[in-house]
């Protein structure tokens, strides 16, 4: 991942430039500008917060500002809802779901309002039905479709702040369902309407002083930051990094929101969500017009393989460590977990880089024995010099399955076999044969309607950005593993795989197939591994099983008890050595790594789920990311 980076860690410091620009311009300008403020469950947690947060709202407007509002369900109000709900259904209706869990924010939408005409100042509340926040139909999922501002824009102008429920919405074609926007759904309520409105600015309120090196509860040294970018910002909100939902830094960045998280209980800046400057959109279709922006390639790759390394801690460290010694600077790296005591892992390198990156693989693969099976004999190296790299990006993939799975059919539908897949909540990279590079980007342009670029820093050299090298650390644990044993090695498996789970809806991350082939019944297979969420892994490994006998595949098993720890960095571009440095200090720990997954500004590692919090905490720790004092989380 660090060589394709250069040119994107310059592009993001112009970019950045120019929105920091921007914003100046509101505030200089800025009489009477509209802001959205969105206070989340802590934050009205009890009459008391709320009324300290009525009068933060009073002071914005005595400053001279109209404010719209956003308010989350009082303190684990909807967590209490959802425990009622399977107290009486394991598997409650979803409509029902969204009749229930909408009214947590409708008991905060009034209270709110009551406290500031309590203190004078006219307020009006709103449901999402009344401001006129359009969903799809999806229950306990629904993404916006469009945002009336007509009815705001009325009380606005009349004086009032409006307090707008957040996470909920109504979908118009279908009797005007009630629908609600997923987990965490608030931010991106608050968003949306920053988006509609054309606000100057969106400020999300919370319990910590902004956006963090990692989780506080977790690692109580991490560290205030105080600009992140998006890109980043949607990795780490995608990977675990509970403090803004992912869908709210994809509207963000789609529409140049700009975005700011801030303590409830303070008054310093917090951390400022620094988007490049959009394309025009139209605010119809806001979250699900255009899921891909752009089809990338590469095709000054090769690829180095390592066959039946043995599966004990420090492996990758080593491997890597050497690399890095070599300033080697590595693309993707995947590494799958394996039938046996063995794994395989591969990676990719820059055409002139091949020779030392197999020398390196070739001297340490004697080492490499693997103990536990003597006849194993030593790992493998094997090279692959002619590949592309082919990639989708665009921030409106975020849990839409089908966005990958479409990929790969239509690579499949082109005859093209894929060897590598790298996923990221924003681009799905695969590596294909040099010669099918041409087809692949004709196909892939045809069905997403973009047109396809070399991938940023393609001809770049190390970055000349001062960024650090890593921003922040996520831990998720709410993942589970999936692997599908002895998978016909043949164009169109991957499609049909993640065709059958996206009509699912079941989302898919960290696809990999293992790199050796094992011939069973005489043909020839791989076995895939991915993770998807813990609650449809049964789903998902039951649909996969029904589909054995069809597709001619082996025995599909799940481990729910995973955790994937992952590293977030725009600077690791251009900069060898990071995965090494991750590695490392995971195998200090005598922690495994079951899987590796990278994408260009993020490394995933999958450890045992028990490991999960102490890997978290030692890379944290690699990277130098603490701070000085303790963030002290209120209850
Ligand atoms: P709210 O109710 O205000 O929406 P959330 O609980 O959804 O708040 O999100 C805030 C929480 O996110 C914090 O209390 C913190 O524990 C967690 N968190 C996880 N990762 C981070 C991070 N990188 N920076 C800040 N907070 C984080
Ligand atoms: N109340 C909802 C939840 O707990 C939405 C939110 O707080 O963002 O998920
Ligand atoms: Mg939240």
């Amino acid at each position: 991942m660090e060589r394709t980076k250069a040119a994107i860690a310059k592009t993001l410091a112009l970019q950045w430039f120019s929105t920091t620009a921007q914003v100046a311009k509101v505030q200089v300008g800025g009489i009477m500008a509209l802001i959205v403020q969105k206070y989340g469950g802590t934050s009205v947690g009890s009459v008391e917060r709320i009324q300290a947060v009525a009068q933060r709202v009073i002071k914005t407007v005595r400053a001279g500002n109209s404010l719209v509002v956003v308010v989350s369900a009082m303190g684990k109000t909807t967590d209490g809802l959802v425990k009622l709900a399977h107290e009486i259904s394991a598997t409650p209706n979803r409509r029902e779901m969204d009749m229930l869990l909408s009214t947590g924010e409708q008991v905060s939408i009034a209270l709110l309002s009551m406290a500031l005409q309590e203190m004078g100042q006219p307020a009006i509340s709103m449901t999402g039905a009344q401001v006129g926040i359009v969903t799809e139909a999806e229950h306990t999922r629904a993404r916006i479709l469009s945002i009336e501002t007509e009815r705001m824009q009325r009380h606005l102008r009349e004086g009032r702040v409006v307090v707008v429920a957040g996470f909920q919405g109504v979908a118009s074609h279908a009797d005007l369902e009630i629908t609600t926007l997923g987990r965490g759904g608030s931010d991106t309520s608050a968003v949306a309407l920053a988006a509609a409105l054309k606000a100057s600015a969106c400020e999300i309120y919370t319990d910590v002083p902004g956006i963090l090196t990692t989780d506080p509860r977790l690692v109580p040294d991490a560290q205030l930051m105080a600009e992140i970018t998006s890109d980043e910002m949607l990795e780490l909100a995608s990977l675990g990094a509970k403090v803004l939902h992912p869908r709210a830094v994809e509207i963000a960045r789609n529409y140049g929101v700009t975005l700011v998280v801030r303590s409830s209980w303070s008054d310093d800046p917090g951390t400022k969500v620094v988007s490049p400057i959009p394309q025009p959109r139209p605010l119809q279709g806001l979250e699900i017009a255009h899921p891909v922006d752009a089809i990338e390639f590469d095709t000054d790759q090769a690829k180095v393989a390592m066959l039946r390394v043995p599966d004990r801690p420090g492996i990758a460290a080593r491997l890597f460590g050497e690399i890095a010694r070599q300033s080697l600077d590595v693309d993707l790296i995947i590494q799958s977990i394996h039938e046996g005591n063995t794994n395989d892992i591969a990676f990719t390198v820059r055409k002139n880089s091949l020779n030392r990156a197999e020398a390196v693989a070739a001297a340490i693969a004697p080492a490499l024995r693997n103990d536990a099976d003597p006849t194993s004999g030593e790992a493998e190296v094997m090279v692959e010099r002619h590949i592309a790299k082919v990639s989708i990006a665009g921030a409106g993939m975020i849990g839409r399955p089908g966005v990958a799975a479409q990929m790969f059919s239509t690579l499949a539908a082109a005859g093209i076999n894929i060897q590598m897949i790298s996923t990221s909540e924003v681009k799905i990279s695969c590596a294909v044969a040099a010669e099918d590079c041409d087809r692949a980007i004709a196909a892939l342009c045809d069905v997403f309607q973009v047109n396809s670029s070399p991938a940023s820093g393609h001809h770049a050299e190390a970055a000349t950005s001062d960024l650090p090298p890593v921003r922040g650390a996520a831990l998720d644990l709410r993942q589970a593993q999936l692997a599908i044993r002895h998978v016909p090695d043949r164009p169109g498996m991957a499609a049909k795989i993640f065709t059958l789970l996206a009509d699912c809806n079941i989302s898919v991350d960290m696809i990999i197939q293992s790199q050796r082939c094992r011939l069973v019944d005489g043909v020839a297979t791989r076995d895939i591994a991915f993770t998807v969420a813990q609650q449809d892994a049964e789903e998902a490994r039951t649909l996969l099983q029904k589909a054995a006998d069809e597709w001619g595949h082996g025995e599909v098993t799940v481990d729910p008890a995973i955790a994937k720890v992952s590293i977030v960095g725009t600077g690791m571009v251009g900069r060898p050595g990071i995965a090494a440095r991750m590695f490392e200090a995971i195998a200090q720990q005598q922690i495994n790594i079951q899987m590796i997954a990278t994408s260009e500004i993020k490394i995933s590692c999958v450890v045992p789920e028990a490991e999960g919090v102490r890997a978290l905490q030692v890379i944290h720790a690699a990277f130098d990311l603490s701070g000085n004092e303790a963030i002290v989380v209120p209850a």
